[in-house]
């Protein structure tokens, strides 16, 4: 035999005697297959064994394998992103002619994905409050198939009743698809509240580092999982192992990583509240968010993404108050070890004031620096907006008298 055909054909030496802490990552788009009789019958374990790498190879079934057991659930599927997640799971659960219902705080591609795309394909799409509850059940009709849940909406944070959301999605035989990437696995299982589907972005907190994009599927219902996994298939949809590696490791130290920034978070939330000029701050588990009592009930614990209305003088100045801040960076996404801060439009029906250019809310994304940089981070932009902003009083026909910020 040639010296260029056995470079070709070596594979690896013998693995025997080595044991490493970490899964290996297994890169192939091509799967051997020892007769071509087991080729031939190999899609026989598309669902659980190996085919194409595309659908799976050893690193992203231990992935899947990872996620499904935090879920305690029986299957997970891996996607390119949580953007494609959300789309295949819809894309696999509707038909035209069919309605969905999506919580008004979703994650704005998922509203533009079912505005945008799904209603090209005959699909109707109807928003619905976040606090709506059981009341869902009055927008249900027979062609309702899915309901989406974002608990809580990851700019403005509202929590949603999901139990009771389930309770009346299953009474009329819909699906419940529910977006858990803020609370993560460890924070909330929305498969226990009664939800069919759960949808995580990994690229947040099991990435953790800023770098990675990936999503999950994870559900308790077999037909459910194949039906994704077909459908994801046709459409072509598959993840790398050098990605699925390094979620792997990602989801090492999650559990300290989300410990520590939900911790610095809430540190911040309860020192803002005494701020004058901040207006509300949007996080769970302070005891007047209006979803408090609901978060206790469901979830295990908070993250790090917060948000906050800067109070009515200074609401026109978002701009200028992030772009003081030094530590937290600007960007969008969050769960990353380094704090990012992202000015974001409120899209929440029920705000307080609406002063002309205020309906921006200020989100926060809670990394492992020390909190006490973060805190005086926020301190010199907070003191820098007093310092530029001229108050203008404004008096109406009714004699209201109305405070606006203005920059000097
Ligand atoms: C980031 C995010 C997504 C989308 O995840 P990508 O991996 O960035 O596509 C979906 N839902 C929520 C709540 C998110 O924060």
């Amino acid at each position: 035999m040639n010296r260029e055909t056995k470079l070709l054909h070596a594979g690896p030496i013998s693995d025997e005697g080595f044991r490493s802490l970490s899964a290996p990552v297994t890169r192939a788009s091509t799967i051997v297959f020892p007769s071509s009789d087991a080729f031939e019958r190999r899609y026989d374990r598309f669902y659980d064994g190996y085919t194409y790498g595309l659908y799976g190879t050893p690193t992203t079934r231990t992935l899947e394998a990872r996620l499904a057991e935090l879920y305690d659930a029986d299957h997970c599927l891996c996607l390119p992103s949580g953007q494609s997640a959300t789309a295949l799971a819809l894309t696999s659960l509707l038909k035209a002619g069919d309605r969905v219902l999506v919580t008004s705080a979703a994650y704005g591609s998922t509203r533009s994905f079912c505005h945008d795309t799904l209603s090209r394909f005959g699909v109707e799409t109807v928003l619905y409050k976040p606090a709506a509850g059981a009341g869902v059940a009055r927008l249900i009709d027979e062609r309702t198939r899915v309901i989406v849940v974002e608990s809580p909406g990851s700019n403005t944070i509202e929590i949603q009743d999901i139990p009771a959301i389930a309770g009346a999605a299953r009474a009329a035989g819909a699906c419940v698809l529910a977006d858990n990437t803020w609370a993560s696995a460890l924070n909330c299982n929305p498969l226990d509240l009664g939800a069919d589907l759960v949808m995580e972005a990994l690229s947040k907190h099991v990435g953790g580092h800023a770098d990675l994009l990936l999503g999950a599927l994870v559900t308790r219902d077999e037909g459910l999982y194949r039906r994704l996994k077909d459908t994801g298939r046709t459409m072509g949809l598959g993840i790398s192992a050098d990605d699925a590696s390094l979620a792997l490791r990602g989801l090492q130290t999650m559990p300290l990583r989300l410990e520590r920034e939900g911790i610095s978070a809430l540190t911040l939330a309860r020192w803002l509240q005494c701020r004058s000029e901040i207006g509300d701050v949007l996080h769970p588990a302070l005891p007047n968010h209006p979803g408090h009592s609901i978060w206790r009930r469901d979830f295990q614990g908070a993250s790090g993404l917060f948000s906050v209305r800067l109070a009515p003088p200074f609401q026109a100045n978002v701009s200028a108050f992030v772009d003081s801040l030094k530590v937290f960076r600007i960007g969008a996404s969050w769960g990353s070890t380094q704090s990012i801060v992202t000015p974001q439009l409120d899209v929440s029906a029920n705000q307080a004031l609406p002063v002309p250019g205020s309906n921006r809310i200020v989100r926060f994304s809670v990394g492992l620096e020390p909190v006490e940089d973060l805190q005086a981070d926020i301190e010199a932009a907070l003191n820098a907006l007093v310092a530029d902003v001229v108050h203008e009083h404004w008096i109406d026909e009714e004699g209201t008298i109305t405070t606006r910020g203005r920059e000097r």
